[in-house]
C-alpha cells in the first residue's frame, strides 16, 4: 500500500466537495479529493441545470461539474479517481483514509462530502432513461415537463411535496403508491387531495419504464398489488421519491449519525471528531440542491481552514514518517 500525506482530504466530488476543495487549495493547503464512483455526484447525471446562479442560459450537470473540477484544480487540488473503503478517525489527526485501489492518505483535516443517493426502484428501463424522462429531482427537471403527463412514485413527504411542485408544470400529475394510504403529513395530504391536477393510483407498483428509439420515456407498466392486474399506460415523466440513503456506511462507528445514517454536524459544519467536517447531502435532508451543497462546502472549508490555522503547531502530518504497511500476503 502506498502512503500519501496531505493537509486536507475531501471525500466526495459533488458540488460540496469541489467547492470545499476550491477553498482549501486556494488557502494554500495541499488538497486531495477522493472522487468516488462518479465525478460530480448526483448533479453529473442531471441533463439540464437552470437553477444554478450565474448561468442565465442554463448549463448541464456535466458542464457544471467540469467547471468546478477545473477551478479547484487551478489552485492545486489533486484528484484521486477511486472510492474510500475505510477510514480511521479514532486517534485524531493525522486522519487515515484508505481507497479501494490500495492507497492510504494521511491528512491533517478531512471534509466529508460523500452525499446521499435517491433510492431506486431497480426496475427495467429506470436507469436507462435517467435524465430523459426518469428523474429523482422535481426542482431540477420539472420545468422540462410543461404540459406533459407526469407520474410520481412514492407516498411520503418527498413524493407529495414534489407532486405539488410538479403541478406548476405538468398537465396531469398522478401519484402511484404501493399502499392505499399515504405516509406524508396530513397537511401535505390535504393539499394534494384538494389539487385539481393531482390524482392517485393506489396499491400499485411500477414494474417497467418504457421508451422510444430517441431515448425518451413513453410509458410505464404497473401492477396492482391487490388485484394482480398488470396495465400499461402512456406517460412523459416518471419522478421517483421513495426515500434517500446517505452514503455513510464507511464511517460507521467513527462519525456520529442520526438514525437514518445522516452525519451530524454543528452550525460550523464540525462533526463529532475534531478536525473532521461534513457538508452537502451527507447531512442535509431538506434542501438537496447543487447550490446549497456548494454553499455548505464553502462553509465547511472555511471552518476547516480556521481550525488548521488554530492548530498549526500541533499538526504534524506532513512531517510524520508513515508506519510501514503490510503488503497483502505478507
Ligand atoms: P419516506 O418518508 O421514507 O417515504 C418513502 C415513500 O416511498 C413511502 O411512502 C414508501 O412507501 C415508498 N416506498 C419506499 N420504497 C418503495 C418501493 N421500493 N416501491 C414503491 N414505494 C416505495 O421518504 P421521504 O418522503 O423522502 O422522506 C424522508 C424524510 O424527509 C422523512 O422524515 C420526511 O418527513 C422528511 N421530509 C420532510 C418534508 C417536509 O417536511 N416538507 C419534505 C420531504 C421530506 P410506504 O409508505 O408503503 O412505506
Amino acid at each position: 500500500m502506498k502512503v500519501n500525506k496531505t493537509r486536507v482530504v475531501v471525500i466526495g466530488s459533488g458540488p460540496a466537495g469541489l467547492t470545499a476543495a476550491l477553498y482549501t487549495s486556494r488557502a494554500q493547503l495541499d488538497t486531495v479529493v477522493i472522487v468516488g464512483p462518479q465525478l460530480g455526484g448526483q448533479i453529473a447525471t442531471t441533463h439540464e441545470v437552470e437553477n444554478y446562479p450565474g448561468f442565465p442560459e442554463g448549463t448541464t450537470g456535466p458542464e457544471l461539474v467540469e467547471a468546478m473540477r477545473a477551478q479547484a484544480e487551478k489552485f492545486g487540488t489533486t484528484y484521486v479517481y477511486d472510492v474510500v473503503t475505510a477510514v480511521d478517525f479514532e486517534n485524531g489527526s493525522p486522519f487515515r483514509v484508505e481507497t479501494g485501489g490500495g492507497e492510504v492518505y494521511l491528512a491533517d483535516a478531512v471534509i466529508v462530502t460523500i452525499g446521499a443517493n435517491p433510492r431506486k426502484l431497480n426496475i427495467p428501463g429506470e436507469s436507462e432513461f435517467v435524465g430523459h424522462g426518469v428523474s429523482y429531482c422535481a426542482t431540477c427537471d420539472g420545468f422540462f415537463f410543461r404540459g406533459k403527463d407526469i407520474v410520481v412514485v412514492g407516498g411520503g413527504d418527498s413524493a407529495i411535496q414534489e407532486a405539488l411542485f410538479l403541478t406548476k408544470f405538468g398537465k396531469t400529475v398522478d401519484v402511484i403508491h404501493r399502499r392505499d394510504e399515504l405516509r406524508a403529513s396530513v397537511a401535505l395530504q390535504s393539499r394534494a387531495f384538494a389539487h385539481e391536477k393531482i390524482s392517485f393510483t393506489w396499491d400499485t407498483v411500477v414494474e417497467e419504464v418504457k421508451g422510444n428509439e430517441k431515448g425518451s420515456v413513453t410509458g410505464i407498466v404497473t401492477r396492482n398489488l391487490k388485484t394482480g392486474e398488470v396495465a400499461e399506460r402512456s406517460v412523459d415523466g416518471v419522478f421517483i421519491f421513495i426515500g434517500y440513503d446517505p452514503n455513510s456506511d464507511v464511517f460507521n462507528g467513527q462519525l456520529a449519525t442520526d438514525e437514518a445514517g445522516y452525519v451530524m454536524i454543528d452550525q460550523l459544519y464540525r462533526t463529532n471528531v475534531e478536525g473532521v467536517f461534513a457538508a452537502g447531502e451527507i447531512h442535509d435532508q431538506v434542501f438537496r440542491q447543487a447550490i446549497t451543497a456548494a454553499g455548505d462546502g464553502c462553509a465547511a472549508a472555511l471552518t476547516a481552514i480556521a481550525w488548521l490555522e488554530d492548530h498549526e503547531d500541533e499538526l504534524q502530518t506532513l512531517d510524520v514518517e508513515p508506519e510501514p504497511v503490510a503488503e497483502a500476503g505478507d
